[in-house]
């Protein structure tokens, strides 16, 4: 069922999207050659711990992993495409890092992730993570009251596809509220004019991720969380948490 928030409850949201983007913030800013990603989930858990907010993803545990999840932050690198498990693994120059990850504060939740370089980048790196962030706006500004969720997720592939980068299959967007992922699935390849009518109350987190290999296939570590790129490739993954208003979208998780 999917549950529209009352205006009142997306200030709360917000103020959740808040502490979240000081996580990843946080962590961007400790990212360097020799850190290790365990460091950068060190510093997003402090954040959100000084906060007073809860981390969604510690302790996570869907039925399909084999453990619940170890960190607060996942911390994907180079042909990690989503949650990565944070780990002793130092940052070196070059690798492109994504860091993802949630809050609940006075019962509400949010969800962002971030993309970048640490250190010099090779350029192909930047486009794809620009590429990555102009689907993100594409599909946010396609959330308008009255559209549908397909428009959504038509906007964030047509310009990815048409340059070659690939979409992760089966992994999008979700519900977001009360908890992490609610009702609807947010489809990051959908068809114009199909699915959910969106209305002003309804809030979802978006989530283009893109691989610079153009497959949309995937495999999992052995760790049996990290999801990698199966042709090797380099992925980007960027997120908000946004809400459907009568004035458009709103973006929920910025500092
Ligand atoms: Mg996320
Ligand atoms: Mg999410």
């Amino acid at each position: 069922m999917v549950e529209l928030k009352t205006p009142e409850e997306i200030v709360l949201m917000r103020e959740a999207g808040r502490v979240v983007a000081h996580a990843l913030e946080a962590a961007r800013e400790t990212a360097a050659p020799g850190r290790t990603t365990a460091d950068l989930d060190r510093v997003a858990a402090k954040v959100i711990a000084d906060a007073g907010a809860d981390a969604l993803f510690l302790g996570y545990h869907p039925a399909w992993a084999p453990m619940p999840f170890p960190g607060v932050a996942c911390v994907s690198v180079n042909d990690e495409i989503v949650h990565g498990v944070p780990s002793p693994r130092r940052l070196d120059d070059g690798d492109l890092v994504t860091v993802d990850c949630g809050a609940r504060l006075r019962g509400w939740s949010a969800d962002a992730a971030i993309s970048f370089v640490v250190g010099e980048a090779d350029p192909s790196d930047l486009a794809l993570i620009e590429a990555t962030e102009a689907a993100l706006a594409r599909g946010i500004a396609a959330a308008r009251p009255g559209a549908r969720l397909g428009d959504v997720g038509h906007a964030i592939a047509r310009d990815a596809r048409a340059a070659g980068y690939g979409l992760t299959a089966d992994h999008g967007g979700h519900g977001i509220g009360r908890t992490m992922h609610e009702a609807p699935d947010v489809s990051n390849d959908g068809r114009s004019g199909r699915g959910l009518k969106l209305r002003p109350g309804l809030t979802i987190a978006i989530e283009p991720m893109l691989a610079r290999g153009g497959s949309d296939g995937y495999a999992h570590a052995d760790d049996g969380w990290t999801v990698l790129s199966d042709d090797g490739t380099r992925a980007a993954h960027c997120e908000h948490t946004i809400a459907v208003t009568d004035d458009g979208p709103v973006v929920l998780t910025l500092p």
